[in-house]
């Protein structure tokens, strides 16, 4: 067939271009082995988790402001977790059902830069197209050791009907990304022991070291932290689910029992078969590509995480839409912002930050006016109890306009976009602090941060 846009991958930096470009009139053809729309991000990432990690905080919520405490239903947990990525899954199809984008369940393999070959369960379908949107995403990156079979990664517990089903007693977590830190915290909320075995001195890598700290301050101290604890070998006891996963800690030999252990060692580009053919320039981090997300290769489109730049879906739903506006232009006319995503770690407590932070203003050389609010002081952290952390603006000297700012505590996952687009619209401090946020919410604290500086 011939088509104007083939899409390989339905994930976020998918289908809102698929979508766009069907309504513009294109013919798209988009294919994805799942055979759904939503990535992994629905089928195994961020719905999942955060659909887990919504219970575990109104679990955490009740024991400490209701006196409650009945254990839990883990299996009712995954159960309403598999609900959600139901009631998704068929939100997409009626999405592809009212438009004409030709969607296959395959994987894209590649033959040249007008050619690919879509792998469909019912037979091979040769695409000739125009332009090429590779949004094929990324995977959990797995280190080989002794032993690293028995792990299952963050895929595996939070994947549509997954078997994991039955609450781990205990379980160590190895790595100190994002994925380790949150799935540590709705793991311990729900009461599993969890052991976070951590190669480096330090936990989510590139963050400011400020936030980072103030991070781990809040964290529950339940949550073993080891630092310096490179893994040498996981051993499988017995034929049940028991391990004893062996590091080394000050050049000393460690172990440690557990019921589950889970590898979240980073995510790496996924790549078609037959990408080399396409002859892309690949960088450190994925495919390459600039603001207007088209790749070395003109007709070549990269959005999302298989580029690497910005590995959150909502950045590639946004990538997604400039390759789309791009390719309809047929000139660049959209760019992507990337400076101005929000970024979320929903551990419990969340922090979430965007824009230019005061390590990267200091490489920069930009000269920063900071303005903070304690959530000591906001009503809904009170209402809750979790009146810890901070809301924190930085604004350059001179122009007072807004470069970032980070949330720790309460709703930061949620406030951080009242922030985003404040950068993402160069407002002034001036402007934040005239503004009348919604009463009695912790949205409040950052107008309340803003007027701090006058
Ligand atoms: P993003 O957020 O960048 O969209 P995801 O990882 O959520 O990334 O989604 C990428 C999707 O691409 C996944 O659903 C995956 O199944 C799909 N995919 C991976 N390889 C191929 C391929 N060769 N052809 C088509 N789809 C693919």
């Amino acid at each position: 067939m011939i088509v104007d846009v083939l899409i390989a991958g339905a994930g976020g930096a998918g289908y809102p271009a698929a979508f766009r470009l069907d309504k513009a009139g294109l013919k798209v053809v988009m294919a994805d082995p799942k055979g759904e729309l939503g990535g992994n991000c629905l089928y195994q990432g961020c719905v999942p988790s955060k659909t887990l990690r919504e219970l575990a905080h109104l679990y955490v919520r009740a024991k400490k402001l209701l006196g409650f405490n009945e254990t839990i239903s883990f299996e009712k947990a995954q159960d309403h977790k598999d609900f959600v990525q139901e009631t998704r899954f068929k939100q997409h199809k009626q999405e592809l059902a009212e438009s004409s984008v030709e969607f296959y369940k395959g994987e894209v393999e590649i033959i040249d830069n007008h050619h690919a070959v879509i792998k469909d369960e019912k037979g091979d379908v040769q695409v000739e197209y125009k332009y090429l949107i590779l949004a094929t995403g990324s995977e959990p990156f797995k280190p080989k050791f002794p032993g690293s079979e028995y792990c299952i990664t963050s895929d595996d517990l939070y994947k549509y009907k997954t078997s994991i089903r039955k609450l781990p007693k205990e379980m160590v977590i190895i790595g100190g990304g994002y994925i380790a830190l949150e799935t540590a915290s709705i793991m311990n909320a729900l009461g599993t022991k969890v052991h976070v075995l951590v190669r480096s001195d330090r936990v989510l890598r590139g963050l400011d070291s400020r936030l980072v700290s103030s991070l781990l301050s809040m964290l529950d101290k339940n949550i073993d932290i080891r630092f310096n604890s490179p893994v040498i070998e996981v051993q499988k006891i017995g034929d049940k689910d028991e391990y004893k996963v062996i590091y080394s800690e000050k050049s000393e030999k460690k172990e440690i029992s557990a019921d589950l252990v889970m590898l979240a060692t980073g995510r790496r580009p996924v790549y078609p078969k037959g990408t080399e053919k396409l002859g892309l320039a690949i960088g450190k981090t994925g495919i390459m590509v600039d603001e207007t997300i088209v790749t070395s290769v003109k007709n070549i489109y990269a959005p999302g995480d298989v580029n690497g730049r910005s590995m959150f879906f909502h950045s590639a739903v946004r990538q997604s839409l400039v390759s789309a506006h791009n390719i309809l232009a047929g000139t660049p006319i959209d760019y992507m912002d990337f400076q101005s995503v929000p970024i979320s770690v929903f551990t419990i407590p969340s922090i979430a930050y965007v824009g230019i932070l005061p390590e990267e203003a200091k490489r920069r050389g930009i000269d920063i006016i900071e303005a903070s609010y304690p959530l000591s002081k906001d009503s809904r952290a009170q209402m809750y109890d979790e009146a810890e952390g901070e809301v924190r603006l930085f604004f350059e000297r001179g122009s007072l306009r807004i470069i970032g700012g980070w949330i720790i505590g309460i709703d930061a996952p949620t406030m951080i976009n009242e922030i985003g687009t404040a950068v993402a619209n160069g407002l002034t401090a001036r402007q934040m602090a005239n503004y009348a946020d919604q009463h009695p919410m912790s949205n409040e604290s950052i107008s309340y941060a803003a007027r701090s500086i006058f």
